[in-house]
């Protein structure tokens, strides 16, 4: 089989590729603006790599669509602070670029397996989120937030319909904060634009405070990303069929955890590491309001679980690794880029 990764140097990406060679005898075809997180990767005879970006090498990407047999266009900015920072950027990068790339699947004929998100669910109120079910609840348009989630649903429903008006062979998976080594960069974090638990394990390493938005009481289903692959990889393999047309929650339901008690075990586990077991000073906890944390165009969603009902039954997926051993694995990740000196 040969995959065509676009965004192959990202979290998910990366983490893929390198599964697809470990455990398969696949070929991958990846595109990305660098090569950083592909260690281990580059340099396997059935990874072959081209350094380039989306907007751009168009010829490449139409090329590779109509060579492979699936694609997975994982390009998109996934990091709130830049929804809120530069919302028509993610529309043109998240929907407008990815757009392109499905129609091109329409044309040749090729699987797509789309990441959709759990953001998709917005403000729903449901205790655990059903793919087929909930409603997608999304705040007014001056809270610029939503441009993401609203994206990803567009191309969701445009997806769908082209699956049901021509056919198109597709999946759309929904990560529930997917975490793990190369979830972004600490220099980033630095600037106070990552995901949370980067931006914690930076704000660790670099003895700043930990902030809270609002008090920390808004909890997240953290996954791990190695149980994200294995269903990714189910999901690729495709037996049967069973993934065409269907939209799978991708979480840890067990894992749901407040961002406050995030915050004390990120700390807890950090001043008992061998390395920092002894330092002067730890990170002290604080409280922001979100207003001044993100701006006044951010709205929070205050719980987000997964129900992944569905993924168990069709795909006989179900994660593993629980949350105490996913943030230990993360922040030991972290901390060895950090000693080898490319924090
Ligand atoms: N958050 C926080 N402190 C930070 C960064 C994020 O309290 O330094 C909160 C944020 O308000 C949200 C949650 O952590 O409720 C998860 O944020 P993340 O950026 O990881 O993305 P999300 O899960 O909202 O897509």
């Amino acid at each position: 089989m040969k995959v065509l990764i676009l965004g192959v140097n990202g979290f998910i990406g990366s983490h893929l590729s390198h599964r697809i060679l470990t455990d398969t005898d696949w070929e991958v075809y990846g595109m990305d603006l660098g090569d950083n997180k592909l260690t281990g990767v580059i340099g396997n005879s059935r990874f072959n790599f081209i350094e380039g970006d989306i907007s751009i090498n168009k010829e490449w990407i139409e090329y590779h669509i109509k060579k492979c047999d699936v694609v997975l266009p994982l390009v998109a900015i996934a990091t709130p602070k830049t929804y809120i920072e530069d919302p028509l950027g993610v529309f043109e990068l998240d929907f407008e670029e990815n757009l392109n790339i499905v129609r091109q699947c329409v044309k040749y004929n090729k699987r797509i397996i789309f990441p959709s998100t759990s953001e998709v669910y917005g403000m729903c109120a449901d205790q655990a989120f059903e793919e087929d079910t909930s409603h997608l609840i999304l705040g007014p348009i001056r809270k610029q937030r939503w441009i993401y989630s609203c994206s990803k649903q567009l191309l969701d429903r445009v997806i769908w319909a082209y699956g049901e008006r021509h056919g198109l062979d597709f999946t759309l998976i929904r990560p529930f904060n997917w975490i793990g080594p190369r979830l972004d960069s600490l220099e980033t974090a630095k600037e106070g634009s990552s995901r949370v638990v980067t931006q914690f394990i930076a704000s660790l390493v670099f003895t700043q405070p930990i902030v809270l938005v609002d008090g920390g009481r808004q909890s997240r289903s953290f996954t791990y990303i190695d149980d994200g692959i294995d269903a990714v990889m189910k999901i690729i393999r495709n037996e049967n069929s069973i993934a065409t047309g269907q939209i799978f929650n991708l979480g840890n339901p067990a894992n749901n955890c407040s961002i406050e008690e995030l915050a004390h075990k990120l700390l807890d586990m950090f001043k008992s590491h061998p390395a920092h077991r002894l330092d002067d000073a730890y990170s002290e906890i604080i409280i922001q309001d979100a207003d001044s944390f993100y701006g006044e165009s951010y709205q929070d969603i205050y719980t987000r679980v997964p129900s992944i009902k569905k993924a168990k039954e069709i795909l006989g997926w179900e994660p593993r690794v629980g949350l105490d051993d996913a943030l230990k694995k993360t922040l030991e990740a972290f901390l060895e880029e950090v000693s080898r000196g490319n924090g």
